[in-house]
């Protein structure tokens, strides 16, 4: 059983105090921890000198009946979905696939969440990273980690749900998507919207070479600085227009970047 102050030790390795961070987490990976998710906030918080972490909301998002072509999207059969979707609240519990650790993350007093209404992101001592984000430019938080020098963590997840490499991917030019979310003041078009992530571990043996990793409990931690994968899934991308998609014959967003 890992206990706190295991945790600490084991993140103080990675050489993060100081260092603003975006981390992906998965508390299941580590086996049981004492404390559960609020102690890997904790974690987080000792090691680092500033966290934030995807608070995304998908249950928001709603089909308008038209919209741009290329969209990856089938405006007819996105109609019955619609009577689920929820008006964003500032206070809307963090999407599932997230994991559980950005949810108890943002019942901590001094976190703050940044405002868009699909893609927030959730933080601690990370208020101006948090708000250069708007409806227009939901990745901004992520450009701001770049200006700062900042790091990715992942812990006990993989590459697939690495955000960064989205950023990279608009910075790359690679094409992205329209989408809508539902709130209190109306619908709402969200510009900006990323491809998708399935085949994103193929990065893993490109930056193997300036990635730290280590072992926490049963989970794999690592750590990549933000500019140097920024930079390589740049050049991946203008070296082959295909890299980093996945190959599910029935990806929609995949097939549409392969085809603009
Ligand atoms: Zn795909």
């Amino acid at each position: 059983m890992l206990n706190f102050n295991d945790l600490v030790v084991a993140l103080e390795k990675l050489g993060l105090q100081g260092k603003p961070v975006i981390a992906h987490t998965s508390l299941r990976s580590l086996g049981h921890i004492v404390g559960g998710p609020d102690s890997v906030v904790t974690g987080l918080m000792y090691a680092t000198g500033s966290v934030i972490m995807p608070s995304h909301t998908y249950k928001t998002m709603v089909t308008p009946v038209s919209g741009p072509a290329n969209n990856a999207i089938n405006y007819s059969r996105g109609q019955q979905w619609n009577r689920l979707a929820e008006p964003y609240q500032k206070d809307m519990p963090v999407d599932r696939m997230m994991g559980i650790i950005p949810e108890s993350m943002r019942h901590w007093p001094e976190a703050r969440r940044s405002v868009h209404p699909i893609l927030s992101f959730v933080g601690i001592r990370a208020e101006k990273i948090l708000k250069q984000q708007t409806i227009e430019d939901p990745f901004a938080p992520l450009r701001a980690l770049v200006e700062l020098d900042g790091w990715v963590l992942l812990l006990g997840v993989d590459h697939t749900t690495n955000t960064s490499i989205h950023f990279a991917e608009k910075l790359a030019g690679r094409k992205q998507f329209m989408r809508w979310a539902l709130t209190p003041s109306g619908t709402v078009a969200c510009p900006g919207f990323p491809g998708c992530s399935a085949g994103f571990q193929a990065i893993e043996p490109e930056i193997r070479s300036f990635t730290r990793s280590i072992n926490v409990g049963n989970a794999v931690v690592q750590t990549v600085p933000l500019r140097a994968l920024m930079r390589r899934v740049i050049e991946m991308i203008k070296q082959d227009k295909y890299a980093l998609l996945c190959n599910r014959a029935d990806c929609e967003r995949c097939a549409e970047v392969r085809k603009t």
